[in-house]
């Protein structure tokens, strides 16, 4: 068991062809010029290698973003390595209550939150991750390690040692953290020798006098089952599995059970939508990270939410496992939503422009950058809460609940202009957040940042 525990976690991709020829495809979509010159990064990066460390290969944003730009990055001709990190539910636990704190919840006893993150690391967890932490304290001059998120932020101790290049990506909205989580996760992040966060509004408030911020969004892969094209039969096919009628407008949100993402906001929105005497039904499309236990408490309560509603028989709740289904629900949505009430960046959002669905939103965070109220999407303005996700003024709710409605049903009725809106929606994602781009941006983050030697 011991044995089985202590192995280095390596993601392998499925080494077919599935993962080659991804440079030619994406040739087709941006063209040969922009594959071009980012073929050019190879000769910068010979002998050098990419890790990126994080906590889950499965699900969340972080590991859609690793599924495509490392796979990418190799085929380029730069060796890139995935390694998760290994934790214990109370670990697990621990570093969700430091995701949240972040985001906005004030925490009633920080100090014991991060009393608790170290003790991981200073017992059972440094053990846990020995052969990770031997691995990375080795690491050579040439080597460049990105860490991702809270959870193995704390890494960079085992790293002091190593003349990699370290980098810290935060991939959390932290525009009004709990102040002292946000001070205990800056007083590690100053140790590496570069910050990359999703905007700069993010961070920079936090890291006064700290020089190396850098920002990154993140990417979709046009061609991966989550995204590639189609047909309509197979949406149907897909959509009517799960016991879902086609022929009525379905409105969808994408998103794990979490009370960051609304998802009882988005049956108070739906609810709304049918009090105006619109016929639609919802599907919640939701999986659960395996970093995040607050998942199955969601689920149990998102339930009782539907269930006391008059409207129960037309919520769905889909578990949201296989790429396809994502892609068909995203697809065949009337509307698709997405309530976040804070969001690093939405990376269901791009996937929904993409496909040039009629998305309508709230406009926090990430979102924003991708959705432009009546050009690339339809953006409803947030309403204020409390450090534990809840409204402050019961009134305020009400009213942007009522807008949020109307103007799903405004995205359902103005097919023209929806249509128009779409195809905005999309040609800004393929300019500006396919894993290509990304990985381009990247790629020049690391030379930039190596380039001072400081490291
Ligand atoms: N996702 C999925 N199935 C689901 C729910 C979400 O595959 O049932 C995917 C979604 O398509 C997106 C990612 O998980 O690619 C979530 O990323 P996002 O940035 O929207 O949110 P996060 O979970 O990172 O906060």
């Amino acid at each position: 068991m011991m044995a089985q525990n202590q192995r280095l976690e390596q993601h392998r991709f499925i080494p077919s062809g599935k993962q080659g020829g991804l440079l030619a495809r994406y040739e087709e979509i941006i063209g040969k010029k922009a594959v071009d010159e980012l073929r050019e990064y190879r000769e910068g990066f010979s002998g050098r290698r990419i890790i990126h460390v994080n906590s889950t290969f499965v699900g969340g944003g972080v590991a859609e973003i690793l599924r495509r730009e490392v796979p990418l990055a190799n085929e380029l001709g730069i060796t890139t390595e995935w390694y998760r990190i290994k934790g214990n539910e109370e670990f697990f636990e621990t570093t969700k209550g430091f995701h949240n704190a972040l985001q906005g919840r004030m925490l009633d006893d920080p100090a014991s939150l991060i009393a608790r993150y170290h003790d991981f690391y200073q017992n059972g967890g440094g053990t846990l991750n020995r052969p990770l932490i031997d691995f990375l304290g080795n690491l050579s001059r040439e080597d460049v390690v990105i860490i991702h998120d809270p959870q193995p932020l704390y890494l960079i101790h085992h790293m002091k040692q190593s003349e990699a290049l370290k980098l810290w990506r935060i991939h959390i909205d932290t525009t009004t953290p709990d102040p002292h989580t946000m001070s205990f996760v800056v007083d590690q992040a100053t140790h590496y020798d570069g910050i990359i966060s999703t905007m700069h509004e993010y961070v920079k408030p936090h890291l006064n006098g700290y020089r190396n911020i850098y920002m990154l969004a993140p990417s979709i892969d046009p061609f991966s089952d989550k995204n590639r094209t189609m047909l309509t039969g197979e949406v149907r096919g897909r959509i009517t599995r799960f016991g879902i009628q086609t022929d009525r407008p379905l409105l969808v949100q994408v998103s794990r059970l979490d009370p960051w993402k609304d998802p009882c906001g988005v049956i108070d929105v739906f609810e709304t939508i049918r009090g105006y005497g619109r016929d639609c039904h919802l599907a919640l499309v939701y999986n659960s990270a395996d970093d995040d236990p607050e998942g199955a408490a969601m689920e149990e309560m998102v339930k009782k939410y539907r269930d006391r509603s008059p409207y129960r028989e037309d919520i769905h709740l889909v578990i949201g496992d296989d790429p396809l289904d994502v892609n068909a629900f995203q697809r065949h949505a009337a509307v698709v939503i997405q309530k976040s009430i804070r969001e690093g960046f939405g990376l269901t959002v791009t996937e929904a422009l993409f496909k040039e669905a009629p998305t309508v939103v709230n406009g926090v965070g990430g979102i924003t950058l991708q959705v432009l109220d009546g050009s690339t999407g339809f953006s409803v303005k947030p309403y204020r809460v409390d450090r534990k996700a809840r409204a402050i003024c019961a009134e305020e709710y009400g009213r942007h609940v009522d807008e949020f409605a109307r103007t799903c049903i405004r995205a359902m009725d103005s097919r023209e202009d929806s249509a128009k809106i779409g195809k905005r929606g999309r040609e800004a994602v393929v300019e500006k957040f396919l894993a290509t781009s990304k990985l381009k941006n990247l790629l020049d983050i690391i030379l930039d940042c190596g380039a001072d030697g400081a490291h």
